[in-house]
């Protein structure tokens, strides 16, 4: 029977990183990210329903969504936030868990959801985790001086920026408690790594 298992993260605390070490090791990850992505390219449902809540501005010119011009209004607003959420939350929730059956279908053994709001979500009993039965939750975890560091040289922001988008995250300190297992990358690539494969043999191995 396949291991289900949740990982999180926070900005710039190596979420992307370890997800590839895992799927080298095996794993198939399902990305909630990527999924968001491909529900909101143009032509999807989604994007009619986005425009129809928010409107047109939020449409190019070629009637493909404008993400700066969307993000512009929910960053200032936690209302519409929330709208946009429950637009958005449960289409991603019903295609994680059709790939999930999928996955569960072809027996492989460890799947990987991919989630960055895993802990707040559960937390709240909502978001994409909501209703999802992970055996395991997984969080990477680096001190919150790197978080800030590695941003700063991935994303180009400056320190007060990187400090800023922090702030509308649950800390890692907080999630860590909420965790199963906490990969801490705060060390070389290589250190890990080695984390990573023992995890991912405990994964395979009950
Ligand atoms: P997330 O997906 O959690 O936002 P990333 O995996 O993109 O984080 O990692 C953030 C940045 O830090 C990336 O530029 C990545 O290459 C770098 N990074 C990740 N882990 C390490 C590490 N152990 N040592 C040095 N740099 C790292």
């Amino acid at each position: 029977m396949s291991n289900v298992v949740g990982l999180s993260g926070g900005i710039g605390s190596g979420k992307t990183t370890v997800a590839r070490m895992l799927e080298k090791l095996g794993a198939v990850i399902i990305d909630a990210d990527a999924i968001v992505h491909e529900l909101q390219a143009q032509g999807q449902p989604l994007v009619d329903e986005i425009a129809a809540a928010f409107g047109p501005e939020v449409l190019d010119a070629k009637g493909a969504l404008d993400r700066v011009a969307l993000g512009d209004i929910v960053f200032r607003d936690a209302e519409a936030r929330q709208r946009l959420d429950q637009l958005v939350h449960p289409r991603v929730g019903a295609e994680m868990l059709r790939r999930l059956a999928e996955a569960r279908e072809a027996n492989l053994p460890v799947i990987v959801l991919d989630i960055p709001l895993l802990f707040e979500g559960r937390k709240a009993g909502a978001g994409a985790a909501a209703g999802m039965d992970f055996r395991t939750t997984i969080l990477v975890w680096v001190p919150r001086r790197l978080q800030i560091e590695r941003q700063i040289r991935r994303d180009g922001y400056g320190r007060a920026e990187a400090k800023r988008r922090l702030s509308s995250q649950m800390p890692l300190d907080e999630k860590r408690a909420l965790a199963d297992h906490v990969i801490d990358n705060s060390g070389s690539l290589e250190e890990t790594e080695r984390q990573v494969q023992q995890l991912y043999a405990s994964l395979t191995s009950d």
